[in-house]
């Protein structure tokens, strides 16, 4: 992927500042509304409201040459996503707030509670804030087999964001209602919960193309190894590692073939209006 350093996408870098040091208070009392991650999971069973019991400290460290170039690339991708959506926005008569990018490894603070190891990459719509958990690409690399490229980390920071523009489109909040209205059954929510994450990838493939149009970033390789980190945190290829058979039922973020398509179609269309994937999967 090209990129140049010339900075400017609203970072917190947390990385290498001793994971236990960061206590907030008052996590307890806030709502946590719908967290929305990358990687399949119920997020319940990773995010603590209580910072009493939270993670123990991690040490402090320095950041290797590689950890801060990746750091300045994501900064980077975090300017050129507020471009784009700036602009699709405005396109359609709205005005674009960009979420704040937090980079952390293992543990951190958020506004919707303490986020634990290995959790992944998440969006939290109460800070409106995406939490990039580094550690994750070793993850993806070694345990899920993905060839981790820096476009990699673009399509998940553009995954994450397509969480904030879901929010900010009132989408987050719809999906919350559905939840606690108590009206839809577990099956019918984590088709909702599939929709939601389709919609996501289409849009970082939206975000793909248009950036790539003006910025001329992406290189031969760039587009597969997105769809090859899709494909390897896809529904049935996580339950078939983890439990040995699929269960369509349970998916929450869509399988392989899914997740491939809506990126694909984001990136083939460049258009918003083609990313209703609620219409198309829930009829
Ligand atoms: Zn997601």
């Amino acid at each position: 992927m090209r990129w140049t350093d010339d900075r400017g996408g609203n970072v917190e870098d947390r990385r290498g500042l001793g994971g236990g040091a960061v206590v907030g208070g008052g996590l307890g009392t806030l709502i946590i509304a719908a967290i929305i991650f990358f990687l399949g999971g119920d997020p319940s069973s990773i995010l603590s409201s209580s910072s009493s019991s939270g993670p123990a400290p991690t040490e402090q460290r320095e950041l290797s040459a590689e950890e801060r170039k990746i750091g300045e690339m994501v900064d980077m991708m975090g300017k050129w996503n507020t471009i784009t959506w700036e602009q699709v926005f405005s396109e359609n008569g709205m005005t674009y707030e960009p979420p704040k990018i937090v980079l952390f490894e293992n543990t951190t603070q958020s506004g919707c509670g303490t986020a634990q190891a290995a959790m992944g990459p998440f969006y939290c719509p109460a800070d409106q804030s995406v939490y990039m958990d580094m550690s994750f690409f070793n993850e993806l690399q070694q345990r899920f087999g993905a060839k981790v490229t820096e476009f990699t980390v673009a399509y998940v920071l553009a995954h994450e964001v397509g969480h904030h523009v879901q929010t900010l489109l009132g989408t987050t909040q719809k999906v919350d209602q559905m939840r606690r209205s108590g009206q839809y059954s577990e099956a019918e929510m984590n088709r909702v919960s599939v929709a939601t994450e389709l919609q996501a990838d289409f849009y970082a493939g939206l975000w793909a193309k248009r950036t790539d149009a003006e910025k001329n970033i992406l290189e031969p390789g760039d587009i597969q190894s997105a769809i090859d980190a899709a494909e390897a945190v896809g529904d049935d290829n996580i339950q078939k590692r983890s439990q040995g058979y699929v269960n369509q039922e349970s998916f929450t973020h869509g399988s392989s073939a899914q997740r491939k398509e809506w990126f694909m179609k984001g990136y083939n269309t460049g258009d918003i209006r083609q990313g209703d994937t609620f219409n198309q999967l829930l009829r």
